[in-house]
């Protein structure tokens, strides 16, 4: 099982820039989702004129559903800037591998429980790490897409574009690259390092 918590909410204010379409995923069991928290907040954003709109719905991790489910708010996440997430790193991944053109961020760290876990076959994954770095990683986790699990950057040993530690992936730092750079983004590689805290 999981555990979803809030990132601060100063952290989460300081990643809203203009407006935001927002997106919930309260439907796996697997997943404990913060409900009250996340609407409360949301109700404060709303107030202040942030949100073009907002999606509260089940297993964003299904990328088949949730592109239909995208498709029909396809409107209110053209007006919006960014789209922010309420959901496990797998939801956020998710959305962000669909929307490659949009800035999508990370509402929510996820912690792991012993137990049970979500089963959807795919591609990417998140190790439940408890602090997520999906904001300063395009949405890829450099945790699960980087065969050391490095959270700084590359290790310098891919080869024209291969892992180093395993040829048949990519280099998922190189990915994260590409991805901060097709969204405009590639200046959070400037800023301080964030320090994982093995913690948690
Ligand atoms: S950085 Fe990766 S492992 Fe950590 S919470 Fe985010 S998606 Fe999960
Ligand atoms: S080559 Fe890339 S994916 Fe492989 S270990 Fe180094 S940084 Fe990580």
């Amino acid at each position: 099982m999981l555990i979803t918590q809030l990132k601060e909410k100063e952290k989460i204010l300081s990643l809203v820039s203009g407006k935001v379409f927002i997106i919930n995923c309260q439907g796996c069991k697997e997943v404990h989702f913060p409900e009250k928290e996340a609407e409360e907040f949301q109700k404060e954003l709303s107030a202040e004129g942030k949100v073009t709109g907002i999606l509260t719905t089940d297993y964003i991790c299904n990328p088949e559903n949730m592109k239909l489910r995208l498709e029909k708010h396809r409107k209110e996440i053209d007006a919006a800037d960014m789209v922010l997430i309420f959901s496990c790193g797998v939801g956020v991944q998710t959305v962000s591998e669909y929307l490659e053109d949009k800035k999508v961020c990370a509402a929510c760290d996820t912690y792991a429980l012993p137990g049970f876990q979500g089963v959807t076959p795919l591609e990417y994954d998140c190790d439940q790490c408890g602090e997520c770095y999906l904001n300063i990683t395009g949405g890829i986790c450099p945790l699960t897409a980087c065969s050391k699990s490095l959270v700084n950057g590359q290790c310098g040993g891919s080869k024209d574009g291969r892992c180093e530690v395993d040829s048949d992936m990519e280099c998922g730092w190189e990915r994260i690259y590409r991805r901060l750079a097709q969204v405009g983004r590639l200046d959070v590689l400037k800023c301080p390092v964030q320090i994982r805290n093995y913690n948690k």
